[in-house]
């Protein structure tokens, strides 16, 4: 029996929807279960990173702080094919919009000017992550496969992980970015 391909996932600085849209590949995950075996993503009980390293690794969201930024490195350094999944992985998308003004007036508006703003502080606490430029991921780590689309589409998600599961490169010109 040939062996499953070892696939994790995490999420950086964007809306978890990117994940919904992999939940939305629906019955097609079973088939795909078949071929792949989960060691570790945020929307279940595996989110333990893997020791041992994983064939793909899957990256939603763009690097905005030290604590993406650790995540990020992280998985490069586990995972053998790197997947950056949607707009915000690809090339900033939504966060990249908060590159407009520096992180010190960023973080003024949030907390200090804005009406709901409880105690009018920053806060402050060195496990706090440090805010950053927002990035997409390549400008971090090397990227292997784009996979843009806010959120990219259950079935563009399908065909990359199918195809990787079956050892071909999938090729997405021209198919399946139908940007929803
Ligand atoms: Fe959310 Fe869109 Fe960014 Fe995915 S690409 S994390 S759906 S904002």
């Amino acid at each position: 029996m040939k062996e499953k391909v070892t696939v994790a996932s995490d999420w950086l600085a964007g809306c978890a929807g990117c994940h919904m849209s992999l939940l939305d590949i629906d019955d097609r995950l079973v088939q795909l279960l078949d071929l792949v075996e989960l060691r570790a993503t945020p929307i279940t009980d595996l989110k333990q990173p893997d020791q041992q390293g994983v064939d793909i690794g899957i990256l939603e969201g763009a690097v905005a702080n030290s604590s993406t930024e650790e995540v990020a490195r992280r998985m490069r350094s586990r995972c053998k094919t790197l997947i950056a999944l949607g707009d915000c992985a690809v090339f900033g998308g939504v966060p990249a919009m908060r590159n407009a003004v520096t992180a010190a007036v960023a973080l003024r508006r949030a907390y200090i000017e804005t009406e709901s703003t409880v105690d009018g502080m920053v806060p402050q606490h060195e496990d706090l992550a440090v805010m950053q430029e927002v990035r997409p991921l390549d400008r971090l780590v090397p990227v292997d496969i784009y996979l843009p689309g806010c959120p990219p589409s259950a079935d563009a998600i399908f065909y990359v992980l199918s195809e990787l599961a079956a050892g071909r490169q999938p090729t997405l010109r021209g198919r399946y970015l139908d940007w929803h």
